[in-house]
């Protein structure tokens, strides 16, 4: 599948070029992830996320190596647990729910049931208020499951519970856009036109009570995902999963890069904005503000334990604690002031890439590189390469170089601010400190 995907992106058409071709875009988006981690930080300094990845828990940094995997990942740093605003928890989050979902659905299609997708949306106007429009949304979503005939609806139908997920995309055109997906498990197969039918005509009602309308994509039982017992059945025979499957859908969405510009993911406007896109900022903010502390993913009651009898369900910053591969081992540590570089290169992702191969000598080489070409260019150039803009002194005394080399010494701070701050600064303060790098 994933070889297809790269033929359709690339024109590619052997085998051995198709591998690299993936393997370029597998790197492409891990390092995006950490492009688009890292603007979500800028933007919201005060947030979690402001110093997931970046923050020290002891005194060296971890990197932990697994040869079956080639994969290679940071221990030691705090992680925020943010499936909303932080790419890389959300990435991970997002992968174990994955795999919690497909065992779900398994063992109920297994059982002899039947697993649907539905998606809930309302018609595309201009909506700028998220805050007032998501709560529409939801109360409408809520409302249509409610009562009597909700009741009378899963009866009919032999429903036995749901998994949701709360979505948004954003257009210049059009505004927020908030949307659901929905796991339906059933007893069995059902009429599905009987569904949609009835499923629709109780979602345009609620919504209109909430002074929002639906269109003819109000409402979508997905055919294709009908019956998921083959896609299952696959499941754990083939070598590359597919990379958009039912549960991937629900877990996955807003990873998803949007189509185009039409109507971004949040996470597709952190690459823009990565890209210069200063517009986009205040929008995703006002995403960030608005979902802060809600749930992407809702069980509905029973069900989880119906299904997964014996599993607990665990906190979204509990699963990004987790460790990345069982397989793993310690390929080795980063000192504080080793971390202070990669930090200050933005080279988090970079290292890892170097990790990946397995040789501890090609990131240390990598480390004297990034260090060296880092004081190089510090001291000829005077930072101008590092500044993205002109030097805010803010509370910076700058009688006070004791204040700099706090700042210097403390994880949270944006270290492109405090270069900005000792570019400012007479001089003393930088031949200190780089008597204190050296
Ligand atoms: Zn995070």
């Amino acid at each position: 599948m994933v070889e297809v995907a790269v033929e359709e992106a690339t024109g590619i058409k052997t085998r051995k070029e198709a591998v690299v071709a993936t393997s370029e875009l597998e790197t492409n988006r891990r390092l995006g992830r950490w492009r688009m981690q890292r603007e979500a930080q800028k933007l919201l300094p005060a947030e979690r996320v402001a110093f997931c990845m970046r923050h020290m828990k002891s005194t060296a940094v971890d990197i932990m190596y697994s040869s079956a995997f080639k994969s290679a990942h940071y221990n030691g740093l705090m992680v925020c647990g943010s499936v909303w605003v932080c790419p890389l928890c959300a990435a991970k989050i997002s992968e174990r729910r994955r795999i919690e979902l497909e065992q779900a659905i398994s063992s109920w299609v297994a059982s002899g049931g039947a697993v649907y997708l539905a998606t809930y949306t309302i018609a595309h106007k201009h909506y700028d208020d998220l805050p007032e429009l998501l709560q529409s949304f939801l109360t409408a979503r809520k409302k249509a499951r409610q009562g009597r005939a909700a009741q009378e609806i899963r009866k009919q139908f032999g429903i036995v519970g749901t998994v949701s997920v709360r979505e948004v995309t954003w257009s210049k055109q059009n505004g927020w856009h908030p949307h659901c997906h929905e796991l339906v498990f059933c007893t069995s197969e059902i009429a599905i036109e009987e569904y949609d039918k009835v499923v629709c005509e109780r979602w345009r009602k609620s919504v209109e009570r909430e002074g929002l309308s639906i269109n003819e994509h109000g409402f979508r039982l997905d055919r294709t995902y009908g019956a998921v017992g083959d896609y299952v059945a696959k499941f754990g025979r083939e070598p590359m999963r597919a990379p958009w499957s039912t549960a991937t859908e629900l877990t996955k969405g807003h990873l998803k890069q949007g189509r185009g510009e039409e109507h971004l993911t949040p996470f597709a406007m952190l690459g823009l904005i990565a890209q210069g896109r200063d517009e986009l900022k205040p929008v995703f903010r006002q995403y960030a503000q608005c979902f802060k502390g809600k749930h992407q993913l809702v069980w509905s009651s029973g069900l989880r334990a119906l299904l997964m009898k014996d599993v607990e369900e665990i906190s979204d910053e509990e699963l990004a604690q987790e460790p990345e591969q069982e397989e793993e081992v310690l390929l080795g540590q980063l000192s504080r002031d080793q971390w202070r570089t990669v930090l200050a290169n933005e080279a988090r992702g970079k290292l890892l890439e170097v990790a990946r191969s397995g040789d501890w000598e090609l990131v240390q080489a990598f480390l004297v590189d990034i260090d060296i070409g880092y004081k190089v260019s510090s001291m000829l150039l005077g930072y101008t390469t590092r500044m993205v803009s002109p030097p805010d002194p803010g509370n910076y005394n700058s009688n006070d170089p004791k204040v700099l080399i706090q700042e210097l010494e403390d994880p949270f701070q944006d270290y492109n601010e405090v270069m900005c701050k000792m570019f400012k600064h007479d001089g003393s303060f930088l031949n200190s400190t780089m008597g204190k790098m050296n």
